[in-house]
């Protein structure tokens, strides 16, 4: 009797990287995309940042001192990192990702476009990297100017900064703008899954 054999091949060690001007909205993106696929899990990045209202330390970020962060550098415990603003370090551990994949889980980030880009460089077709387009520079400001916990320093830095890393976008596999939410999740989720698609082999037996 002869009968075909669907092998599900085990799963490569991939990485999904959602990446835009700060203000562009991915984090909402990223939340969502993590709430509906449990095959996926955030790579929670160290920072030397101050803690916002409502965040966690070991779920949002690893809030770390910059001596720590340092020291990180030093022992060459980054995967990537970045000092997105002035003083301001942003990093994934190594560590984190290897746990990931511990768990058989495709790990997710929320990274600036230079770090998402040294991730493409590193991971290549392992790697699945998203620019998230804001609709406009005028859009990009206002929901910067919406974030309560800017002062106006650090406001006017991450503008630049954000009209800066608009340039970036073609370096990256995919665009999707963000225009409406659930449009933008939609694509963002239909790339996600072709990418994470399961890999089968079709073996024609007897
Ligand atoms: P926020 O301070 O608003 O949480 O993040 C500021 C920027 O840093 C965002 O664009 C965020 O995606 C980025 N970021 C967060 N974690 C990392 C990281 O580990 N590496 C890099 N390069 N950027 C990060």
């Amino acid at each position: 009797m002869s009968h075909n054999v669907t092998r599900v091949l085990i799963p490569p060690k991939k990485i999904v990287v959602i990446t835009a001007p700060s203000g562009a909205g991915k984090s909402s993106l990223v939340r969502k995309l993590l709430a509906q696929r449990h095959d996926l899990a955030f790579s929670i990045s160290c920072t030397t940042r101050e803690k916002r209202v409502g965040e966690l330390d070991g779920k949002d970020y690893y809030f770390i001192s910059p001596e720590d962060f340092k020291r990180k550098i030093a022992n060459n415990e980054f995967v990537e990192f970045e000092e997105v603003y002035p003083g301001k370090f942003y990093g994934t551990l190594k560590t984190e990702i290897e746990k990931i994949w511990a768990h058989r889980k495709v790990a997710v980030f929320d990274i600036d476009v230079k770090g998402a880009e040294t991730l493409k460089k590193q991971f290549g077709q392992d790697a699945l990297t998203i620019f998230i387009q804001p609709p406009s520079v005028e859009s990009l400001i206002n929901r910067l100017k919406n974030r309560a916990s800017e002062d106006d320093k650090s406001l006017k830095a991450r503008i630049k900064r954000s009209e800066e890393e608009l340039t970036y976008a073609s370096r990256f596999d995919k665009i999707v703008m963000n225009r409406d939410f659930d449009t933008a999740y939609m694509r963002v989720k239909n790339h996600v899954t072709a990418f994470l698609a399961p890999q089968t082999e079709h073996v024609h037996g007897d």
